[in-house]
C-alpha cells in the first residue's frame, strides 16, 4: 500500500500551516472593508434618527408658535371688522378661516356660534348702511 493513503494524526505543525491556509483565503481587507461599511450604516442611522428627533421638536415649535399667533389673532381689518372668509361645505355647514393666522372655524369650535354671530350682523350692518 502507498503511504499516501494511510491516515495521519494531526501534528501541531499541520494545524499551523492550515491556519496559515485559512488567513490566505480570508480577505483581511474585504473583512475590513465590511466592517467599515457596518460602523458607516450605524453612523448614518444614529444621524437620521437625530434628525428625526430635531423634526419633532422643530414641528412642536412650529405647531406652538401657530396656536401662538391664532391665539392672539383678533381675526380683524385694520377697520376692526371680521377678517374672516366662509366657505360653505357639502355638509351645508359654513366653515371660517382668517386669511392672517390661517386658524380655522368649523362647527363644533368654541369660538364658532359666536363669530358667526358677529359676522353675520356685521355684514347685516354694513348692508344697511349702503
Ligand atoms: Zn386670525
Amino acid at each position: 500500500m502507498p503511504a499516501k493513503d494511510e491516515k495521519q494524526p494531526i501534528t501541531p505543525e499541520m494545524l499551523e500551516m492550515m491556519k496559515a491556509m485559512k488567513s490566505i483565503f480570508v480577505d483581511e481587507e474585504d473583512e475590513a472593508r465590511k466592517k467599515e461599511e457596518r460602523e458607516l450604516r450605524a453612523k448614518e442611522r444614529d444621524a437620521k434618527a437625530r434628525q428625526n428627533a430635531i423634526d419633532r421638536e422643530t414641528e412642536q415649535q412650529r405647531m406652538a408658535a401657530k396656536k401662538a399667533i391664532q391665539e392672539s389673532c383678533l381675526h380683524q381689518r385694520e377697520d376692526n371688522t371680521y377678517n374672516l372668509h366662509g366657505q360653505r361645505g357639502c355638509d351645508g355647514q359654513v366653515r371660517f378661516m382668517c386669511p392672517l393666522c390661517l386658524a380655522q372655524f368649523v362647527p363644533g369650535h368654541p369660538q364658532y356660534n359666536d363669530l358667526i354671530r358677529r359676522v353675520s350682523s356685521e355684514r347685516l350692518g354694513n348692508a344697511r348702511q349702503v
